[in-house]
């Protein structure tokens, strides 16, 4: 199994965020809770802002600073 723990968003490196709920698995990659997502889930939240990773990572350094 390989988990990368990590995300580069903006260049930085960042730790990507565990599902966090804590009723029922994740909707999108079936994580439970405090496991990571599955590679590219729909359902990861960004660390650095409240927004979704998959949108994050495809936007464009600038206009994701300006995100927060
Ligand atoms: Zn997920
Ligand atoms: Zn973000």
């Amino acid at each position: 199994m390989q988990e990368e723990k990590l995300v580069v968003l903006d260049g930085r490196t960042y730790e990507r965020l565990p599902y966090d709920g804590a009723d029922e698995p994740c909707p999108g990659c079936g994580a439970e809770f405090g496991q990571l997502h599955v590679a590219g889930c729909g359902y990861e939240r960004c660390p650095t802002c409240d927004g979704y990773l998959v949108t994050c990572m495809q936007m464009e350094p600038d206009s994701h600073t300006k995100h927060d």
